[in-house]
């Protein structure tokens, strides 16, 4: 069998036999051009291409593997799980570990309820706060990605306060009619979307920190009217760290802006790079999940005994090492670094802990979706493909954020940012092609 040149082959059947060749969209390079990667391994920071390519990793799966790719202990904590059985069907010792460490860790919570996905979490924290309030109404924000439950698929549409129309074939309008859409960083619309129909809301569902269309840091106040508004109606608020549990802090955006949310999803880093998800709240509205209340909700491989070691092993980890300090750490010097060598006034760099995001447009950042400029996004294609060359992996999308991790070191974000000043075209040499 020959190591390499097997890549054209594999991309060949892998387009033949899965629709775009890929498993999950954002993994097409449609945005950006060119042909999908596919890996052959995963070490450090560092992803392995079957054609051979070394790529210096900045995805991280999307932002599961705070601990980078293949950690030794992760890997023998999984290894030896798979020999003691890879499914039970029934409770295992690492569940409830790792369910015990979770509710320590995350501010109010009591209990979980493992599923499989970051999907999962949301479309089952929804359902149990509709069963629980006795609501049907739904409120999440423009611009947040919850997975890709049918009644969350949907996007603004203008105005404050849009009923939803589904943002993909396939989701009724009737699922969508129950969603409302507000803008993020708008308090009023929120206000004005409560006084008229407050007591129709089941629950409030935000990414604290919105990272799945740019990196949209919100202001405290705005969570906090959130958090004031559901309190004041009945209504719950949902917070879905998905991507910011564990990550920003031990207790996610929770703990990181002191608000305590009813309801929180998880998934990504919870699971190590093993499918996982989780939702909890406290004991009381919890007791509304099947056996012990009648909102349904189950799952054959939930609470895997694979995953609950790769994600028990995988959050020791990141409290051992007080990974938290070390990602901030990170962070800032990718800030600093940046802000040193990058002298391009149409790329601005966003960061919160060890989230990062490539802002390609003039002034400051956006707060918003909306703002977001869709031209000077096209520039990111050629940026894309030059970091790749350089051998440095970013998402295939200027609306993906970026993702440091404990495997990381200073050198590498110092030749992130070396390689980025080099791929930006020098003012001058803007100003030469416009002409
Ligand atoms: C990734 C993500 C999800 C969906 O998780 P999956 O495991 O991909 O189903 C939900 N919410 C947020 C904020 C995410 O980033």
């Amino acid at each position: 069998m020959s190591p390499v040149a097997t890549d054209a082959t594999l991309q060949d059947r892998a387009q033949r036999f899965m629709p775009g060749g890929v498993s999950s969209p954002v993994r097409a390079f449609r945005a950006v051009g060119g042909e999908p990667l596919v890996i052959d391994r995963g070490e450090g920071c560092h992803l392995i291409t079957t054609d051979g390519r070394r790529l210096l990793d900045f995805v991280c799966s999307w932002g599961p593997l705070a601990l980078g790719h293949a950690h030794p202990e992760v890997v023998a904590a999984v290894t030896d799980a798979a020999a003691r059985g890879t499914s039970y069907g029934a409770t295992c010792g690492a569940e409830v570990d790792l369910a015990e460490l979770i509710c320590g860790m995350y501010p109010g919570l009591e209990q979980v309820r493992f599923v499989s996905s970051g999907t999962e979490a949301t479309m089952s924290a929804l359902r149990l706060a509709r069963g629980a309030t006795g609501r049907d109404v739904v409120v999440k924000f423009a611009g947040c990605y919850h997975g890709h439950v049918d009644q969350l698929l949907v996007a603004a549409g203008s105005g404050l306060a849009t009923f939803g129309t589904p943002d993909s074939a396939g989701v009724p309008e009737a699922f969508a009619s129950l969603t409302r859409v507000l803008p993020l960083d708008d308090e009023a619309a929120a206000e004005e979307l409560f006084r008229a129909e407050g007591d129709r809301i089941a629950a409030v569902i935000i990414e604290p920190v919105p990272a799945n269309n740019g990196l949209l840091p919100q202001r405290p106040e705005f969570l906090r009217c959130l958090r004031r508004l559901t309190a004041t109606h009945g209504a719950l608020l949902i917070f879905d760290e998905v991507i910011s549990g564990f990550r920003l802090a031990p207790g996610g955006a929770a703990e990181h802006y002191g608000i305590e949310p009813d309801l929180a999803c998880f998934g990504k880093v919870i699971g190590g790079g093993l499918p996982v998800g989780a939702f909890g709240g406290d004991a009381e509205l919890m007791a509304h999940l099947a056996p012990l209340g009648d909102v349904y909700q189950a799952g054959t491989l939930s609470g895997n005994p694979l995953a609950m070691a790769a994600g028990l092993t995988t959050l020791r980890i990141l409290q051992r090492e007080e990974a938290w300090h070390r990602l901030e750490h990170l962070g800032s010097h990718l800030e600093a670094r940046f802000a040193a060598a990058i002298r391009d006034e149409s790329l601005t760099l966003v960061r919160m802990g060890s989230l990062f995001w490539l802002s390609l447009q003039l002034g400051e950042p956006p707060r918003r979706p909306s703002l977001i400029d869709a031209e000077a996004a096209e520039r990111y294609g050629p940026l894309f493909h030059a970091l790749l060359d350089a051998g440095i992996y970013l998402a295939p999308s200027s609306y993906e954020v970026g993702f440091l991790s404990l495997a990381h070191q200073e050198s590498d974000i110092d030749r992130l940012v070396d390689a980025l000043a080099a791929a930006l075209p020098t003012a001058a040499e803007r100003t030469e092609r416009s002409r």
